[in-house]
């Protein structure tokens, strides 16, 4: 699904590299913990994934489409492969849920009624059915990130990336929040968790690939967190 080749990302010549020779493969419905202190290339991986950024060397594969060579008018293909789910939820605040969710389906051009059946699939899926008429302010931080994952998962993406997904939640809440995950990654799609969260990395028990220093220093699957003092 994802095949990184000797990446390496440089965003200055005269700094060291963001991302250094990395090789890793990603098989399709993995679920990935992505872990390593600040500054160790977590988010630099994220955007290359994203092609927000091209790599300085080596090869990226996401879903057969090779990044590097990509062509700017074909980002938004691979772009609509790729749902995102942020830290801090990025609601639209003044639409309701299954309009929140509606807005991924809008963005690719699916009529409003062929729209219904979709979002409230979705929305059973993240358990949000009941909340579907509500404003994001009218919802607890968990709920607003079901939200979010609903609409990051509507349009069936092959791969979901989660950036810090429980950074602003309790412990418990974020427990709920990776069951949401582990659900839509039952349904088939890829998940990558990048994250600190000792907590629900050593819940979860799989696959945990960590980075310091710009280096893959340990892939290990049902891994844990680890010992380090991040
Ligand atoms: P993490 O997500 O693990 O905190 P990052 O990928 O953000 O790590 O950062 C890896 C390294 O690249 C850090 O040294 C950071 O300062 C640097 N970096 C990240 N983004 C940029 C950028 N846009 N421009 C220059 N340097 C960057």
């Amino acid at each position: 699904m994802i095949r990184f080749e000797a990446v390496t990302k440089h965003y200055r010549k005269d700094l060291p590299a963001a991302l250094n020779n990395v090789d890793l493969l990603i098989e399709p419905g993995e679920f990935i913990f992505l872990i390593g202190p600040s500054g160790s290339g977590k988010s630099t991986f994220l955007s290359l994934v994203l092609r927000e950024y091209k790599p300085s060397n080596g090869s990226i594969t996401v879903d057969g489409m090779q990044l590097e060579k990509l062509h700017d008018r074909s980002v938004p293909k691979l772009r609509r492969k790729i749902g995102v789910v942020f830290q801090d939820f990025r609601l639209l605040s003044n639409r309701t849920v299954k309009q929140n969710v509606g807005f991924a389906l809008d963005v690719i051009g699916v009529p409003r009624k062929e729209q219904q059946e979709k979002i409230e699939q979705i929305l059973a899926t993240v358990g949000l059915n009941d909340l579907a008429d509500r404003f994001p302010h009218q919802l607890s931080g968990g709920e607003q990130q079901r939200v979010a994952i609903a609409r990051a998962c509507v349009n069936q993406p092959t791969v979901l990336i989660a950036d810090e997904p429980t950074g602003n939640l309790d412990p418990e809440t974020s427990a709920e929040i990776m069951r949401t995950l582990d659900q839509i990654n039952r349904f088939g799609t890829t998940v990558i968790v990048a994250t600190h969260d000792a907590a629900i990395v050593d819940g979860m028990r799989r696959r945990v690939i960590e980075l310091a220093k710009g280096e893959v220093i340990r892939d290990q699957e049902r891994g844990v967190y680890g010992l380090g003092d991040y």
